[in-house]
């Protein structure tokens, strides 16, 4: 019997370092890595020695006969990633000499001993990895500051709280809070003093605004944000407890990325579900009174290239209450999809044809997929009425008294850094901030609002490396009264 890697898997990469007999895949050298939903465990080669399971921050794997209910379809989905395949043909073995830089013996100066200032701003999973880095990797004092009263960043206030167990990293990177070279700043904004007082500040501020879908109607009110649902049901400082009004029996979400499908997920879950997790208590005290009976998500694109991963799709279709708008062509398409295609994954799922001028029905709640449709216009007098959607037959009104924009996220500005209003980052080089010497970012300020948790790791490390690079080439910015300055002749 082997292991299996299931749902909650962030692909932070952190059993592979475990496995004695290297069969977990794709590993941070392969082309895979980054673009798969999860890793996967090698059942022919898996030892079953558990070293993985122990070292999993968000206890996503079990041995596959343990399995039971919707996660036992991860063991085919496991072996699945190994049919046919050759993993070590992925992978270049034999180093290559050819590809090695010439050797340089640089003078190492002074400086490169003194331990560096860095201060850290944020505290979700970008702002963490390159903590850790620098504090299991180098001897650097980190100066760690959030303008948030409680540390995480979305692991707190963006991971739904019906997924404990990917919340429990947070505990994992808790563990630095109290390191003998870090200092903790919650509820802290980060000004230019920082770089007066630190030899290099990387900023993992996050990227949570919502981008604008450019439809007649998207401030009306009743017309939400992502960012404001999310946070409302995570209790974040900055969201009402009665942003959501949930008196309305039918919700449109405008998406079906991961975040959409948790929003249409906590919407129509049974309060009494939710009521043993991290849920706000006024959020579910309003989910027990609410209305919602439909969410329906409303995704451009068609169902083989949806924007949801397939254990997130798989956990909803589970609960049994997940219906598709079974309109033309997309029934054609589910069905003509061959294994393993994405729009495969929709094979089980019950399909209707729905009349949009009727209300939803009476009874169970569920969530209406609808592809191959895009919000036109939010009607509405003094607040959201219906949405109107585009689609192969034509234009729908769907009435609705709550819309929610969950079309992706773009980073805000930074004061004091260039911003690239066109993708909505901090312009960047390997984490370099452009024309701002000892100025770095990670996570999604750095790269723009895409890939989860584990994604910031490398993210964060690669910056890491930018920063010490610079460090000891000489390139940080002397400013401080300090050990370095000292060294250097210039305090
Ligand atoms: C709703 C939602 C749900 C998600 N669920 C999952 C999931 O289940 N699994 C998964 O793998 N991934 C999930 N993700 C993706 C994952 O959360 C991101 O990959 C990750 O959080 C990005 O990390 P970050 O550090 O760049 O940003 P963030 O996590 O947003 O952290 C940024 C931090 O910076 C702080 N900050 C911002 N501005 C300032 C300032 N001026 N001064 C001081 N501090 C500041 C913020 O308070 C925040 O704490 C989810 C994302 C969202 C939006
Ligand atoms: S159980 Fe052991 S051998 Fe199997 S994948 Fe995990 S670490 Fe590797
Ligand atoms: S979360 Fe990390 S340690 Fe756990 S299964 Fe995924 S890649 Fe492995």
């Amino acid at each position: 019997m082997a292991f299996a890697i299931t749902q909650t898997c962030c692909t932070d990469a952190t059993c592979v370092s475990v496995c004695p007999v290297n069969c977990i895949h794709p590993t941070p050298d392969e082309p895979d890595f980054g673009r798969t939903d999860l890793l996967y465990i090698d059942p022919a080669t898996c030892i079953d020695c558990g070293a993985c399971a122990d070292a999993c921050p968000v206890d996503a794997i079990f041995p596959a006969g343990d399995l039971t209910g919707p996660l036992r379809v991860y063991e085919e989905i496991n072996a699945e990633y190994y049919a046919g395949r050759d993993v070590l043909a992925d992978v270049s073995v034999a180093p290559n000499f050819h590809r090695w830089a010439p050797p340089s013996f640089k003078r190492v100066l002074p400086s490169d001993f003194a331990p560096l200032d860095v201060a850290v701003v944020g505290t979700g999973p970008a702002g963490m990895y390159a903590v850790e880095d620098l504090l299991l990797h180098t001897s650097a004092r980190v100066m760690l500051v959030d303008r948030l009263p409680v540390a995480g960043g979305l692991i707190r206030y963006g991971v739904a709280p019906d997924h404990p167990s990917t919340k429990k990293i947070g505990e994992t990177f808790a563990r630095f809070h109290d390191h003998p070279r870090l200092r903790l700043r919650l509820g802290t904004q980060a000004g230019p003093e920082l770089a007066e007082r630190h030899d290099a500040v990387i900023y993992a501020v996050g990227a949570t605004e919502a981008r604008r879908l450019g439809v007649p109607g998207e401030d009306l009110p009743g017309s939400l944000p992502a960012a404001t649902v999310v946070g409302w049901y995570n209790g974040h400082p900055d969201v009402e407890p009665d942003a959501v009004d949930l008196s309305a029996d039918r919700v449109v979400v405008v998406g079906t990325g991961n975040v959409a499908l948790d929003i249409a997920r906590i919407l129509t879950a049974d309060p009494a579900a939710l009521a043993g997790t991290s849920i706000a208590p006024e959020a579910l005290a309003r989910l027990r009174s609410g209305k919602v009976r439909e969410v329906v998500l409303l995704a451009r694109r068609g169902p083989e290239t949806a924007a949801y991963t397939r254990p997130e799709l798989l956990a909803l279709a589970a609960r049994g209450d997940l219906v598709v708008d079974a309109h033309s062509p997309v029934a054609a398409v589910i069905d003509g999809a061959a294994p393993g295609e994405k729009a495969a994954w929709l094979q089980g799922v019950p399909r209707e044809r729905i009349d949009w001028s009727a209300p939803p029905p009476d009874g169970r709640r569920r969530i209406v997929l609808r592809f191959h449709s895009a919000p036109v216009e939010f009607r509405g007098d003094t607040e959201v009425r219906a949405v109107v959607a585009s689609g192969p037959d034509g234009d729908v009104e769907i009435a609705a008294g709550r819309v929610v924009r969950a079309a992706g996220f773009r980073g805000a500005p930074v004061p004091g850094l260039p911003f690239d209003e066109a993708a909505g980052i901090v312009p960047n080089e390997a984490g370099r901030v452009a024309g701002r010497p000892g100025v770095y970012v990670a996570g999604w300020i750095k790269r723009g609002p895409s890939g989860g948790i584990g994604a910031n790791k490398a993210c964060a490390r690669e910056t890491v490396g930018s920063l010490l690079e610079d460090a000891v080439a000489g390139r940080l910015p002397v400013r401080r009264r300090g050990a370095r300055a000292r060294l250097l002749g210039r305090a």
